[in-house]
């Protein structure tokens, strides 16, 4: 299971659960989703943002995905990690004890959701500033995010540089990511963040 197979289970448990759902928003860092619930709309203006809860995808790297979860908290009112339900449920007792110590909440996730671990909720935290961002979501979220998925072509003369099995992996490169030296990338191969940009 890859984060992108996990994305549409979580946004349909979220969705369930009655929040908006926005996608790969800049909290402390670029968080894959949150959940978000406004007030009722009384007026024209933008109503009382209530809640946001947020869920970092991961496949493994618990320590990681804590450390996100974490940064994520101290602006949320709850913070999750979900990750597939076969690796949670083989987490070893003292990583799992970091999850109910930090009061990060664990999704389990195959062909559903399982809330493994509940997080701690705090509602007294400001999440004002949130509002307006979320309010844009609320309004065009998902068509928006159609409309800016771009399409990747293979790249001439270019091949992906990433390792499988110990070997180059050589499947025609699609995307090149910027930095300090170039780096190819196959469409298999692409970060999770990246795939979620392109078709
Ligand atoms: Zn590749």
């Amino acid at each position: 299971m890859t984060e992108k197979q996990m994305r549409p289970i979580v946004v349909q448990w979220l969705k369930k659960e009655g929040y908006g759902v926005a996608h790969e928003i800049l909290i402390s860092g670029y968080c894959d989703l949150a959940g978000y619930r406004f007030a009722e709309r009384k007026d024209k203006r933008i109503p009382e943002l209530m809640e946001v809860i947020t869920v970092e995808l991961k496949i493994n790297d618990i320590a990681g995905a804590i450390r996100q979860a974490i940064n994520n908290l101290y602006f949320v009112n709850e913070s999750y990690v979900a990750m597939p339900l076969n690796r949670c449920v083989k987490m070893r007792p003292k990583s799992l004890a970091q999850f109910t110590d930090s009061g990060i909440g664990l999704l389990g996730i195959d062909t559903k959701v399982t809330e493994i671990i509940s997080p701690n909720s705090d509602f007294r935290k400001d999440i004002s500033w949130m509002k307006k961002k979320m309010w844009r979501w609320e309004r065009n979220g998902y068509q928006r995010l159609e409309q800016k998925k771009q399409k990747l072509y293979p790249i001439k003369g270019k091949f992906c540089g990433e390792t499988k099995n110990g070997k180059p992996c050589g499947m025609p490169a699609v995307y090149r990511s910027g930095g300090n030296y170039d780096h190819y990338y196959c469409r298999d191969c692409m970060p999770e963040k990246v795939k979620a940009k392109y078709e």
